[in-house]
């Protein structure tokens, strides 16, 4: 398996942090980039498994190393992904499963093209609205803040490869989950194929010969 980066983008509250959790769960094929992220820890989340949660200089300086291999200000905070949680898990060969925001997508389409993006779409304005006030984790103006956000970030669904709508999670997670299979036997990603089809056509030469001399 040649494994590549499945980048999920959504509004916030669209879902994509429990379907790539669900992913991970599911699945031995795939790992997630932890990101890194100048907000606050939320109720429940864990420095090193949710985010890596950095100071505002921390996060600067390692940005001027040139760590992140891309990274965005998203809702006032800065977000980022290191290029050293990516190479982590291809290096244990499975999918890269991340979850960055639009901007953050289009940084890091430009130095791994051979990226999948899938866009999830909430089914309704309201059910966004329902999810980002049942967190109980954000206040008035953050969920102000990322409903804002959300209008903006739908119109980039265009540059995305894919769109899930996600009302239905066991559905959607069955459509996401279809779409890694898929690319994973794209023609391109298939291992070795050259070598596999010669030894096939040889083997068919072979069996022709046999074949013929035996009729
Ligand atoms: P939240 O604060 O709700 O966890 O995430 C807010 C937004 O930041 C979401 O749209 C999420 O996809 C995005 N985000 C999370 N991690 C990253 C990252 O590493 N890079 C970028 N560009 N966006 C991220």
């Amino acid at each position: 398996m040649i494994p590549f980066p499945l980048i999920l983008s959504s509004p916030s509250g669209g879902g994509k942090t429990t379907l790539a959790r669900m992913l991970l769960q599911r699945r031995g094929d795939v790992g997630y980039s932890i990101s890194c992220t100048t907000r606050a820890p939320r109720n429940g989340e864990q420095d090193g498994r949710d985010y890596h949660f950095l100071s505002r200089d921390e996060f600067a300086a390692r940005r001027a190393r040139g760590e992140f291999a891309e990274s965005a200000e998203v809702h006032g905070n800065h977000y980022g992904t290191l290029k050293s949680e990516i190479e982590r898990v291809f290096g244990t060969g499975r999918h890269v499963v991340m979850d960055i925001d639009i901007q953050g997508a289009r940084q890091f389409v430009a130095t791994y093209p051979e990226s999948v993006l899938v866009f999830l779409l909430p089914p309704s304005a309201e059910t966004l609205l329902g999810r980002l006030t049942g967190r109980q984790t954000e206040s008035p103006e953050a969920v102000l803040r990322r409903l804002t956000g959300a209008r903006d970030e739908l119109a980039a669904v265009g540059s995305y490869q894919y769109v899930v709508v996600n009302d239905d999670l066991e559905r959607a997670f069955t459509q996401v989950a279809s779409i890694v299979d898929a690319e994973t036997v794209r023609h391109r990603r298939v291992p070795l194929l050259e070598v596999r089809v010669r030894q096939l056509v040889d083997g068919l030469d072979r069996e022709i010969t046999r074949y013929r001399r035996a009729t």
